[in-house]
């Protein structure tokens, strides 16, 4: 189906000669721009400064965001993320520093990144930390470079292989791929726990060929791993190491530490935990904690004290330090600072309220589940973390209704839908994550709606196979979407040539299986 404009663009309303800014006369000499620098057209907009506003401000209402409604996209904690944190990482004193001013003119700069660094060590248990990752995969990233270096480290060149849960976040199986290493499979089991004999057995058969294993707690299928103390275990027995993936660290921080579970080395992800804006891919932060066994190893350099304060200098003095068998530099300068500055923020308004977080997002996605299970098939049924997954099909009652359905559905209720098709190994999987900043009448709210598109997929099925119906843009052929990518503006006729009806024929369905 085709994307049909609703406004006339900007490009129609062009006027020849109409300006929205009249420039001042220029004070300095005038002279020709050499003709091969010269276009004679640009083929930009001419228009009225109220028309581009209005235009801009029309395009900026046609998406949906955390600011606008509920946005239960499991994986991502979409929580609402407080002004405050703006306010503060537009401060002057942090939005101006220059990444090559000498570390004597950053000092605030510096103590915010230190302080960050202790209380990320202390929420998860940990000794050690390096804020640099640009992105939980690249925390993931530096984690296995890490494990990979302490093995080689101690003269073990044998151990190259990855031990990944079935349920795993692709960027897990994704990191031991480029970090040279092999992926060895976990299934799991009727319960969604990590199938332990399974593991025993990779453990027996792969022994010292094992450096490690990525596991996420609780699971992309949203539960706390019961047999976890087991797996730490038997995968330290066999002398690999253990990764989290601390993405889900909403449904952890101020109640379990990892550290004291027996793990050697997390990431964060903090754009989800630590509420910074991350819907439309970015920036992010992944910092990379770790015990003492891997500090050496963490990528650098990380902020110091290099010098104490005594009864002559109230305050320490930061620097940067590289940790001595570094695995390097990760990213450009100090990390994304922007990001450090905001889950300051955010930590310093809780304190040890962050516990509070934790339980409320573990409340709200389990009240939702108590609500929905009769309803929609739960393939997992046990008390769930901070999100939960449902399978979004009857296909007794409702044959030929996706996970799709629903969720385009949710938008016309005015709902950003949950993850589709993800976990992998649920069929038609809706992940749900409300968090912890929605009341209980948004949650309600969002109920009622799965509940009555429930009906509706029994009463009026095509009605939802051909939703969404409220929003600007109708459903999108996602594939071709992908595959011819349209990223600016145009104008009317051309836009309707994409989606004439040659482009539109033939290839959407076979692109779709392809
Ligand atoms: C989001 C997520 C990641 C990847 O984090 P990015 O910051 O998007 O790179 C990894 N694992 C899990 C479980 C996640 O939810």
């Amino acid at each position: 189906m085709s994307v049909e404009p609703l406004e006339p663009l900007i490009y129609e309303i062009s006027k020849p000669g109409r300006t929205g800014v009249t420039m001042p006369d220029p004070d300095v000499p005038t002279t020709e721009i050499p003709a091969n620098l010269r276009r004679e057209e640009l083929g930009l907009p001419e228009v009225s400064e109220m028309e581009a506003v209005r235009h801009f401000v029309k395009l900026s209402q046609f998406n949906h965001g955390i600011d606008i409604g509920f946005y239960p996209l499991g994986s991502c904690t979409m929580k609402y993320n407080p002004k405050i944190n703006e306010a503060v990482a537009r401060l002057p004193g942090f939005a101006h520093v220059h990444p090559l001013q000498p570390p004597e003119t950053v000092q605030g700069s510096l103590a915010l990144m230190y302080m960050l660094q202790q209380w990320l060590m202390e929420i998860s248990g940990f000794q050690a930390i390096s804020l640099q990752p640009a992105a939980g995969a690249q925390g993931e990233f530096a984690g296995i470079l890490m494990i990979r270096k302490y093995h080689l480290d101690q003269g073990d060149e044998k151990r190259t292989k990855i031990l990944v849960p079935d349920s795993a976040h692709g960027t897990n199986p994704a990191t031991t791929t480029m970090a040279g290493l092999e992926v060895i499979e976990l299934p799991s089991d009727d319960k969604g726990d990590v199938d332990l004999d399974a593991l025993k057995k990779a453990c027996e058969t792969h022994g010292d060929s094992i450096a490690g294993m990525m596991i996420t707690v609780p699971s992309t299928l949203g539960v706390f791993e019961e047999h976890i103390l087991e797996i730490v275990e038997a995968v330290h027995n066999v002398g690999g190491l253990m990764y989290m993936d601390g993405a889900n660290m909403n449904a952890l921080m101020g109640v379990a530490k990892p550290g004291e579970l027996g793990f050697d080395v997390m990431h964060y992800n903090l754009h989800k935990t630590f509420s910074t804006p991350h819907g439309g891919g970015g920036p992010g932060s992944g910092p990379v904690v770790c015990n003492e066994k891997l500090a050496p190893f963490l990528p650098g350099p990380v902020v110091a004290v290099v010098e104490e304060a005594d009864d002559d200098v109230e305050a320490p003095l930061y620097g940067w330090a590289m940790p001595e068998k570094s695995i390097g530099r990760l990213k450009a300068f100090q990390g994304n600072f922007g990001m450090h500055v905001r889950a300051y923020s955010y930590i310093a308004m809780y304190g040890t309220g962050v516990a509070d977080v934790t339980n409320y997002a573990v409340l709200n996605a389990n009240y939702i589940r108590a609500r929905l299970k009769e309803t929609y098939h739960e393939p997992y049924d046990r008390a769930c973390g901070h999100e939960f997954v449902l399978e979004g099909h009857w296909p007794q009652k409702a044959p030929g209704i996706h996970a799709l359905d629903i969720s385009k559905r949710l938008m016309d209720y005015g709902f950003h839908p949950p993850t589709n098709y993800f976990p992998l190994i649920v069929p038609e999987a809706l992940l749900i994550e409300p968090t912890e900043t929605e009341s209980k009448e948004m949650l309600d709210q969002f109920i009622d709606a799965m509940l009555k598109i429930a009906e509706e997929a029994e009463k009026t099925p095509d009605m939802l196979h051909e939703a969404p119906h409220n929003t600007p843009v109708r459903r999108v052929d996602e594939v071709r979407a992908a595959k011819e990518l349209v990223l600016c503006c145009q104008p009317l006729h051309l836009t309707e040539d994409v989606s004439s009806s040659e482009a539109n024929d033939a290839p959407a369905k076979e692109t779709v299986t392809s």
